[in-house]
């Protein structure tokens, strides 16, 4: 057995550039399993290959698949306990109806027929832009693209974006930017053959324990690379670093802007590879040219000796590898941060080499699927919305008039769907396998759209949620053991997760309600057939193949039998880019590509004037203050993210014991100096508050930078006992304003005060 809470990171397996990582089968069951399921671990964007133990019918254990490139069998925390929430005993096991302001159990007919009597009758009256579907990052490719085109191709709507929204949709962003297309370019490999590591708002110690484990291997082995760390926290990696800045946060520009200028007057640039391979050097050497290390220094609160030393490291790497997570995507300018951290491996011409690479991280192994299918603002397959030739792909592939698929404007983005839901011109709202209750910002706001008569709102999960309690209907789904399907973690890896169990109750799958919707609904293709032709899983698959064929994201030679009983498949291979060609065509790209401090979308005629044929785009960005600064009322700035031992709104998380144990409740973070001003001591229960709410935890005194307060986000009410009032969850302070590029909420940027409560 297995002990991930004392050390999530497991005993050392050090290991030398270029060798093999060790394996190591982490293991964890109640009681001996009478089979194993082949399956992956779906909390974490790691997506580590394991085996669904089941005993007399239920999952009793998980051990993690030694054969696996991504994980070599090792498990963390989250893996090796999380699948006790499947049999935790608060599982929907019916459907809920809203009667007389109280959710009442009913039958599947009764629940089905109230969401498509609405569905209909907004439908009729307002038609299909009064339709929005929020769904998540946790579903598989199966229901993922029957839902993109269930929405897009049958009812029409634009309104389609995933909780991905909320966390990598600036990663997916950055790499249209960039490369013209979505996709990471590196693979978690690069990590056994890199001789320096660029960490840039990624904790990834507690966010992908096994990911850390395998750096850790090679960070205690004989060949230590260097590793650079950009992080306001005293981060696990950060007390590993060679150089750690701790940045104010919502400064990463400036920091990575100084970064490049040293880059270009050292003369650590690759100007040969990068002449042949990138447009924009000029524009970009241009823009960074004020941000000296000193000037960096005071806006990031560094010393700018310790730039010029990160600079040095980055300058001198042979072979660097790339790493960047929510301290970039939830902070402000996410996706002009993220393009810098591009920017810098495409000037070391450091892409597309073992060693040499760029993960723009993505929060949830499935995430990926949510990117790919159409279901966070893209248009499946990678297919760019203003390619009228994409949208004639797409309305062939699913035998639909072209003018059925809406692209008359980008897809409507998350925050959007809200806004609309707000003003009232979207009227049904069904929300998938999400928590929006807790996870968005500015709960008090989100929570008086969701409770709206005027609003329908359907919710699908296999808990009551926060969010479920203000729906109109709630149905009961099937989780990861109890359906099959398959999904794409961080590095491309595509995974195939057999049935293991029968769902509880009358459970479904997200796939097998929706197909039910489309029949209810009547959606008919343009000869009058059913729209969604397949039923089971690998149907469905395989009508996605079909769909990516030709794609940069390619699965058409990814089968099912191909997955099952091996180890994981990459698409494009283990790299992308090898040849340093880029996915720019405008006629192949996936993204004409934004102004990035505006978000003005460039159209089909000023992306061509770029001439970029193949090349990589170095986009610049200047430096530009967060829109909430500290102040007298709110001095603090506020931090918001996760800990090692729960995913998201803790509804799987806070059901497996162990883990709920090691982490029960919210907690403050401070530095010692605000502490000590403050006249607060560690345990201290403390107030915080932002213009927009307050919550209320104990302190806990940190080495963290002066100046910034931490509050891990998984927290919300579902769990709470003896307390009243939304005090709890830590967007309770944030504030309703995204990225102008990626639209990804800006998080970590609200300012607040603290004191004794
Ligand atoms: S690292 Fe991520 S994918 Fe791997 S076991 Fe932990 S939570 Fe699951």
């Amino acid at each position: 057995m297995s002990d991930r809470i004392d050390n999530p990171w497991g005993e050392r397996t050090p290991f030398a550039a270029d060798s093999d990582w060790p394996n190591r089968a982490d293991q964890h069951v109640e009681r001996e399993p009478e089979r194993w399921v082949q399956s992956a671990c779906v909390l974490c964007s790691n997506g580590c290959a394991l085996d669904i133990g089941v005993a007399d019918g239920r999952i009793v254990g998980v051990r993690g698949q030694e054969a696996d490139p991504v994980n070599h069998g090792r498990l963390g925390p989250k893996g090796l306990y999380g699948w006790q929430a499947n049999n935790s005993a608060d599982r929907l096991t019916r459907p809920l109806v809203r009667r007389n302001g109280a959710l009442e159990e009913t039958d599947w007919d009764t629940a089905m027929a109230a969401v498509v009597e609405r569905a209909r009758s907004v439908l009729d009256d307002t038609g299909p832009g009064a339709v929005g579907f929020y769904t998540t990052g946790q579903l598989f490719i199966e229901d993922y693209y029957t839902l993109a085109v269930l929405a897009r191709g049958g009812i029409g709507t634009n309104h389609v974006d995933g909780n991905t929204r909320l966390c990598t949709a600036t990663a997916g962003q950055s790499l249209k930017e960039t490369f013209g297309c979505d996709g990471q370019p590196g693979t978690f490999a690069d990590i056994d053959h890199c001789d320096t590591l660029f960490h840039v708002g990624i904790n990834i110690a507690e966010t992908q324990t096994v990911t850390w484990s395998r750096m850790l291997d090679r960070l205690h082995g004989p060949d230590r690379p260097r590793l650079v760390v950009i992080d306001p926290r005293p981060t696990q990696a950060a007390r590993e670093a060679d150089v750690h800045l701790a940045i104010r946060n919502g400064t990463n520009v400036a920091v990575l802007n100084a970064l490049i200028r040293e880059l270009v007057e050292n003369g650590w640039i690759e100007q040969q590879w990068v002449d042949a391979h990138t447009v924009g050097f000029e524009g970009l050497v241009k823009t960074v040219q004020p941000y000296t290390p000193e000037h960096a220094g005071e806006i990031c609160g560094v010393d700018p000796s310790r730039i010029r030393a990160a600079a040095e490291v980055l300058g001198s790497a042979e072979r660097l590898l790339s790493f960047v997570l929510q301290g970039v995507y939830q902070s402000n300018q996410a996706t002009a941060a993220a393009c810098q951290v591009n920017n810098i491996n495409l000037l070391r011409g450091m892409i597309g080499r073992p060693g040499c690479g760029i993960l723009q991280m993505n929060g949830q192994p499935t995430a990926q699927n949510t990117r790919e299918t159409g279901c966070n603002g893209d248009f499946p397959g990678f297919r760019n919305w203003q390619n009228e030739q994409h949208v004639q792909e797409l309305a062939r592939l699913w035998n639909v008039d072209p003018l059925q698929i809406p692209h008359y404007g980008p897809p409507t983005h998350a925050m959007q769907i809200f806004r609309y839901a707000e003003q009232g011109s979207i009227s049904f709202l069904w929300i998938i396998g999400t928590n929006p209750a807790v996870s968005l910002p500015e709960l008090d706001r989100i929570r008086s759209i969701l409770a709206q008569d005027r609003l329908f709102v359907v919710v699908s999960d296999a808990f009551l949620t926060e969010t479920g309690e203000l729906a109109d209907v709630v149905l009961p789904t099937a989780l990861w053991g109890e359906k099959t399907g398959t999904f794409t973690n961080a590095d491309r890896t595509v995974h195939l997760s057999e049935q293991a169990v029968e769902p509880p109750g009358e459970a479904r799958s997200d796939r097998e309600i929706f197909l039910d919707f489309a029949d209810r609904l009547g959606l008919e293709d343009k000869d009058g057939q059913p729209l969604l032709k397949w039923r089971t899983p690998e149907e469905v698959f395989n009508a996605w193949r079909e769909c990516s064929r030709g794609r940069p994201c390619d699965y058409s030679q990814i089968s099912y039998d191909a997955l099952r009983g091996g180890s994981g498949i990459q698409w494009g291979g283990e790299r992308l880019y090898t040849e340093g060609e880029f996915p720019t065509d405008p006629a192949y790209c996936e993204d004409f590509g934004h102004e990035l401090t505006t978000g003005v979308t460039f159209s089909e005629v000023e992306f061509k004037a770029l001439n970029v044929a193949g090349r990589a785009i170095l986009k610049p960005a200047p430096y530009i203050p967060s829109p909430e600064e500290p102040g007298d009322d709110y001095p603090l700035r506020l931090n918001t993210g996760r800990t090692v031992y729960h995913f998201h709104t803790r509804t799987k998380t806070g059901r497996a014991p162990q883990l709920q144990g090691a982490a029960p409740d919210v907690w403050v973070e401070l530095a010692q100096a605000d502490a000590e001003r403050l006249g607060i001591s560690d345990g201290d229960v403390v107030r915080v508050e932002s213009p927009r709410g307050r919550v209320e935890g104990p302190a806990r005194v940190t080495g963290m930078r002066e100046g910034v307060v931490f509050i891990p986000f998984h927290y919300g009410y579902w769990d709470r006992d003896g307390r009243n009032g939304h005090d709890r969850a830590a967007n309770e302070l944030t504030i309703t304003l995204w990225d102008p590029a990626s639209k990804q909420p800006i998080y970590k940027t609200a300012a607040v005060r603290v004191e004794r409560a």
